[in-house]
């Protein structure tokens, strides 16, 4: 029978283990953990993703505040923001919510971040430090996932696990992660992308399927072993007319047709994005920690 990895579940659970960690420390007369977002424009899915962490911070007890910069904010402008919060006591962690308007240099802007406050894990020291198994921020996305799997009791040592995408914060960084020699990973890992020649033949091999592609509902069952662990990252409103709400959310699976071969799946929405926000939480944790050495 198919099992659910429940994000949603797992994410409430967490979130009271750092509620209550919080709640120690402010007890013992230390300020709460600040977590910053700076948002640039009217992105709507940013937007979104940004009050849902605000949201998120104050579930645990965190300061949050999110610094708005208006869509035409110049690079110089958003440079200077991001030396101010590096520079303020006060902030743990902030995150740059991406993407950002077509003239500013992305690459410049996490180039900028302090990496002591990168609780995204996006500058290169961080993704340095997380190869070579240093002390790190781990991308938020790619923690989840394992985290997600972990928690389920889901073991991973000696699988064989298949990811599809290999962008900067998903399946690069998750191929780095599964790999990993620690009781936790321990996977041999094949990353495929848009060049991979039979990808069907590869996806077939899995044990454990991670899909971050962005490419609505693209995984069929003739691509998935029966028994598979199938993690589906991807997220995408579809218009749906016979839906109240006027659309519905996908994800880069087809879950109707492929979940009945899997022993465990994440559902879209409810699976890996709640988890995505608790390791963004986690991060700044581990940030407060390292500032006040607790
Ligand atoms: P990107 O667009 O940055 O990367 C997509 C990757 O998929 C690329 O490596 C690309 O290959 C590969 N790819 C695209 N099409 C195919 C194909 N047909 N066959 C094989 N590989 C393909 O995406 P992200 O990693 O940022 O996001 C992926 C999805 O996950 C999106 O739907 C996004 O919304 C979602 N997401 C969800 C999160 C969550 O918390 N739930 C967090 C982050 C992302 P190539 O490199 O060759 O171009």
């Amino acid at each position: 029978m198919t099992q659910l990895l429940d994000g949603k579940a797992l994410s409430i659970e967490i979130k009271n283990e750092i509620a209550n960690t919080v709640r120690r420390l402010t007890d013992a007369g230390h300020r709460p953990p600040h977590l910053a977002a700076v948002l640039v424009g009217n992105d709507g899915a940013s937007m979104t993703y940004v009050a849902n962490k605000e949201k998120s911070s104050h579930e645990v007890g965190f300061v949050s505040s999110v610094y708005r910069l208006a869509e035409n904010t110049t690079e110089q402008e958003l440079l200077a923001t991001i030396n101010f919060l590096n520079n303020d006591p006060e902030i743990d962690g902030f995150i740059v919510q991406l993407p950002l308007p077509k003239h500013i240099n992305e690459q410049n802007v996490i180039n900028t971040i302090a990496p002591q406050k990168d609780i995204d894990g996006f500058t290169p020291l961080n993704i340095g430090n997380m190869v070579l198994g240093r002390p790190c921020f781990t991308p938020a996305t790619p923690l989840g996932i394992s985290t997600l799997l972990h928690r389920n009791g889901i073991a991973t040592e000696g699988k064989h696990c298949v990811i599809v995408g290999r962008s900067n914060i998903v399946g690069t960084p998750l191929a780095n992660l599964m790999s990993r020699n620690r009781e936790t990973a321990n996977c041999t890992v094949t990353l495929c992308h848009s060049r991979t020649a039979n990808l069907a033949s590869l996806t077939r091999q899995a044990d454990i399927l991670v899909v971050a592609i962005g490419q609505p509902e693209f995984i069929g069952p003739e691509m998935v072993k029966e028994g598979a662990v199938l993690v589906d990252v991807g997220i995408h409103r579809l218009p749906d007319a016979s839906r109240k709400s006027g659309y519905r959310i996908v994800g880069d699976v087809r879950h109707s047709e492929v979940d009945p071969l899997c022993s465990w799946v994440t559902p879209v929405p409810g699976g890996v994005g709640p988890l995505t926000i608790v390791s963004l939480l986690q991060n700044t944790l581990q940030a407060y920690r390292q500032h006040h050495n607790l």
